[in-house]
């Protein structure tokens, strides 16, 4: 990316933050990543780590007095930090609020005083809960249904308003299923991917919530990566963007494609049947169409498969021990 001499890209040790640090520095630019390492990890900057255009500080975003002064000479931020995953949210309300708000309204507050001349925010699909509209366009009813889709779009309420108010040029993009190598399978229950790979891994069945036919928009982390970059040298702002993959596909497929056994557990409450981004917005305004289908997507994901080998191997009875306050709070 040539627009830009001096990049911050917060969460820059995550799973989507790491890939888009990647591609910044390959691309010859300059990034400071700010993570507190909270569930960002360094192997995900293994690949970059010794180069001279990236430097990494160890902060928590919603500590605005010590990040303000990494923004000083940025002319680009990408916002990723943020908690993320339902369970926890539920169970630490105000960890998330304080990372996903706070968080955010600090790392705003950094980037206007600095003056950057682009904020791409990442929001979350989250937002449209169980949509009625499918595939579900930016202007969809809003209904988060658990803490961290309400932290996620306070967020991007923040960021929006920062634009209108302050005239910081912010993108917001919401994310549908992000997956792709390196994806995210410690500490807490979530994102099928890393709980099936896993599974398979050690010769056990896949855990199909319900009946398995319901969908997911998943999107594969390069392209994801792309449509940040895309935000960023756009001379659009004060929009909100869909990132999605096009299409929609059930877990019954996903299990197809990674063969294996099957067990089905209990249906969750709050969970949509089916997320699928309307991307006609982002594929009309931005250069910017996603890549990888589904079928390459998954087998990228095989080829890593030994990532997964010290993640933890969910059973029927843990996934229900950990997930028995999403029953509690989120069911009618
Ligand atoms: N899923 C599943 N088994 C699992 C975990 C998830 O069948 O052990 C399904 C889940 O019902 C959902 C899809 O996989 O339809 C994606 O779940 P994930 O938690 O990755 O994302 P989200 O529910 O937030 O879209």
């Amino acid at each position: 990316m040539k627009k830009y001499s001096n990049i911050v890209v917060t969460g820059g040790a995550g799973f989507i933050g790491g890939h888009l640090v990647e591609r910044l520095i390959k691309e010859g630019n300059r990034v400071t990543v700010i993570d507190n390492f909270a569930t960002g990890r360094p192997e995900n900057l293994a690949a970059i780590k010794d180069n001279k255009s990236l430097s990494v500080f160890n902060a928590d975003v919603a500590d605005f007095p010590k990040i303000k002064a990494y923004f000083e000479g940025v002319d680009c931020v990408f916002h990723l930090a943020a908690l993320a995953d339902i369970v926890p949210s539920i169970w630490r309300p105000l960890d998330y609020h304080r990372a996903n708000v706070d968080g955010t309204i600090a790392v705003l507050e950094a980037a206007r005083l600095a003056g950057v001349s682009k904020f791409v925010y990442t929001a979350s699909s989250s937002c449209y809960g169980i949509p009625d509209e499918i595939p579900t366009a930016e202007s969809a009813i809003i209904m988060p249904m658990y803490p961290y889709a309400v932290t996620k779009y306070l967020g991007e309420q923040y960021a929006l308003n920062w634009n209108k108010i302050y005239k910081l040029p912010v993108t917001s993009l919401r994310l549908f299923n992000v997956y792709g190598p390196r994806a995210r399978t410690t500490g807490t229950y979530g994102a099928v991917f890393g709980v099936f790979l896993a599974q398979k891994l050690a010769g056990k069945p896949f855990t199909v919530v319900g009946d398995g036919l319901q969908t997911r928009d998943f999107t594969f982390v390069s392209d994801i990566v792309s449509a940040f970059i895309a935000a960023a040298e756009s001379d659009i702002s004060g929009e909100i963007f869909n990132v999605g993959s096009g299409g929609t596909y059930s877990i019954n497929t996903l299990v197809e494609l990674l063969k294996g056994e099957v067990t089905h557990i209990k249906k969750r409450p709050g969970e949509p049947d089916c997320t699928f981004a309307n991307i006609d917005k982002i594929l009309k305004n931005l250069d910017w169409k996603p890549n990888v289908k589904f079928t390459d997507g998954v087998k990228i994901m095989l080829d890593n498969i030994e990532h997964w080998k010290t993640a933890p191997i969910w059973d029927e009875k843990s996934i229900s021990k950990e997930t028995a306050d999403w029953f509690k709070y989120l069911g009618k």
